[in-house]
């Protein structure tokens, strides 16, 4: 069992110096409302966002978290404060005062695994200019939430010191309508994240191992295809590893699923600050765990009730669930 203990200390408030021990992930994406249907309820607009969840669900293991965000003026001070007491660095948000947050509304299907988008309001993200703060320069690991990818570039380009890692997430709605940029991106980038409907619609190519080849040609040396449900597979030149989902009884909400899967993943190797492919499969069954808790309620609203002790159980649950000896025969 891999030993992946919560990060419990608090590095905000501390010293500078004092500081430098921590490593740093810095979080960009959306912070958004959304409003979600499922065959078996309905949101009204609640709090959402790539970087949202990618924040809450990484601030279990690392802090600080070092967010660069953009959001409008109807977003709750609550929500960012919320966020604050999790050790969340807001320095990089920006709050435009007269116009909304980010948008988005999506209907799943029966199979709770594929979604609809109904509604992609940009509103402030449509002219976004982030500004990396000095503040944040030297963190070790970049987690480039799904967002307009050549916003994601031009973080990438703000950085004065490479982090150790830098990992970017997409979706459908970007490989349709910026599909240059991101290709542009995913040259800069060591781990791409996608699910297997984007990494079909990113290479053409039915079969997931022949995507994956034609996708680790693009420029990551990494790439994590999540299968909602069906778990996840991480490529990496010619080895795969698989992490399955656990199978739950209810799953209110899938929305928020795959960024909290991202905090996770990037949280465990930023606290343990070991890159190795072994390391990152132990990051996929801790990506997976927070999925899970994810999906259990709307919106964030289990991510920010889950303990340490909830963690570990549930990542004990994941060994359990593939512990098993084969007599060769
Ligand atoms: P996930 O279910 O992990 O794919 O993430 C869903 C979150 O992504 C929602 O909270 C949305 O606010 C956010 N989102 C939806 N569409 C976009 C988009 N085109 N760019 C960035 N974020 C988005």
């Amino acid at each position: 069992m891999p030993n992946v203990p919560c990060f419990g200390a608090n590095a905000i408030g501390l010293p500078p110096l004092i500081k430098l021990l921590f490593m740093s992930v810095i979080v960009v994406g959306t912070m958004a409302f959304d409003a979600i249907e499922t065959p078996f309820g309905k949101s009204d607009k609640i709090i959402g966002g790539s970087a949202t969840y990618v924040a809450y669900a990484a601030s279990h293991f690392i802090q600080p978290v070092q967010q660069v965000s953009i959001v409008g003026y109807d977003f709750p001070n609550e929500e960012i404060n919320a966020l604050k007491a999790l050790g969340v660095e807001v320095e990089g948000v920006e709050i435009v005062p007269d116009k909304k947050s980010f948008f988005w509304s999506g209907k799943y299907h029966l199979d709770m695994n594929t979604r609809d988008t109904l509604v992609t309001d940009l509103n402030v993200l449509a002219d976004f200019k982030p500004v990396v703060p000095e503040s944040y320069q030297g963190a070790e690991f970049l987690m480039l939430g799904n967002l307009v990818p050549a916003i994601q570039k031009s973080v990438i380009n703000q950085l004065k010191h490479r982090p150790k890692l830098i990992v970017l997430d997409t979706m459908n709605f970007w490989i349709e309508s910026a599909l240059d940029d991101l290709k542009e991106v995913l040259q800069l980038v060591d781990v791409l994240l996608v699910n297997d409907g984007e990494a079909r619609e990113l290479t053409g190519e039915y079969s997931i191992v022949r995507a994956a080849k034609k996708i680790l040609a693009m420029g990551p040396k990494y790439l994590i295809i999540k299968k909602g449900e069906h778990g996840a597979l991480l490529f990496h030149a010619n080895s795969v590893f698989f992490a399955p989902a656990l199978p739950l009884e209810d799953v209110f909400d899938p929305t928020g699923a795959g960024d909290s899967f991202a905090g996770g993943f990037i949280g465990h190797l930023a606290r343990t600050k070991d890159i190795s492919f072994e390391n990152m499969k132990t990051a996929i069954i801790v990506g997976s765990v927070m999925a899970s808790f994810c999906v259990e309620k709307f919106g964030t609203q289990r991510l920010k009730e889950i303990t340490r002790e909830d963690i570990d159980a549930r990542l004990d649950a994941f060994v359990q669930l593939v512990n098993f000896d084969i007599a060769l025969v």
